[in-house]
């Protein structure tokens, strides 16, 4: 198979994991698995120094201005961030972001050459009456997320909200979306594109998950929180890309 992964370590409103700057940690990757640590923005420059790869958590697409509290993606670049997470759903939850206002800072980020990591998913409410498409396309129709691009979906009803034994989608049921979220990306990108898949994926279902072909990483959560349950998500990955 030799398939390549990337990991994302969404830290949320949280400090970095004790041992996350180590020589061995597992927050530095693997021979085809890029990690990438979405730390707060207090944390990025230690991350940065400490030789991990780093991604924030938002950005505005206005170069500077009358945002209290916000940071730009042309203040990322200066900073040398090379990812940011649009979308999260927390985002939208929290701050209203919508699917709008992702387009406009993916097209921002890509053009500082920032990739980002577009989220998209459905609520329980959508999924149970039979609109997980529906909801998918809109969002892939409103976003139009740039080729460069890496998308993660993230079932809203999946993500664990830190609780350990939420379960994650089935893995039927993620390579089915994944499957359909590709089949709606123009012809030229649709075999590069990265889709990752976010909602409570841990050491104990990360393999079953990155095996199905159309899963090309995951945006961890909770388990990236743990530094042994994301040494383990990162093992499984190596282990499949050795296959
Ligand atoms: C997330 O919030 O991006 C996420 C996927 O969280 P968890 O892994 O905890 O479900």
């Amino acid at each position: 198979m030799s398939k390549s992964f990337f990991l994302g370590a969404n830290w949320k409103m949280h400090g970095a994991p004790d041992g996350a700057f180590t020589p061995a940690s597992a927050y530095r990757g693997a021979p085809q698995v890029d990690v990438v640590v979405f730390a707060s923005f207090l944390d990025l420059l230690p991350c940065q120094q400490a030789g991990l790869r780093c991604g924030a958590q938002c950005a505005r697409p206005e170069q500077s201005g009358t945002f209290t509290g916000d940071v730009s993606m042309a203040m990322l670049e200066a900073t040398g961030i090379g990812f940011v997470l649009c979308g999260h759903s927390d985002r939208r939850l929290y701050h209203g972001e919508t699917d709008a206002m992702v387009a406009a800072q993916a097209r921002a980020a890509v053009a500082l050459n920032i990739t980002p990591v577009v989220c998209i998913g459905e609520t329980l409410e959508q999924r149970e009456s039979g609109k997980t498409e529906e909801v998918l396309r809109r969002q892939m129709e409103t976003i139009q997320p740039p080729p460069s691009a890496i998308l993660a979906y993230e079932p809203i009803w999946a993500i664990s909200g830190g609780d350990p034994h939420k379960p994650a989608a089935s893995t039927a049921d993620a390579e089915h979306a994944h499957r359909f979220i590709r089949s709606l990306l123009p012809p030229e990108t649709q075999t590069a594109t990265r889709i990752l898949y976010g909602g409570s994926m841990k050491g104990s279902n990360a393999l079953d998950l990155l095996m199905q072909p159309n899963i090309d990483g995951g945006l961890v959560g909770g388990a990236s929180l743990k530094p042994k349950e994301f040494a383990a998500i990162v093992e499984a990955a190596k282990k499949i890309s050795e296959i």
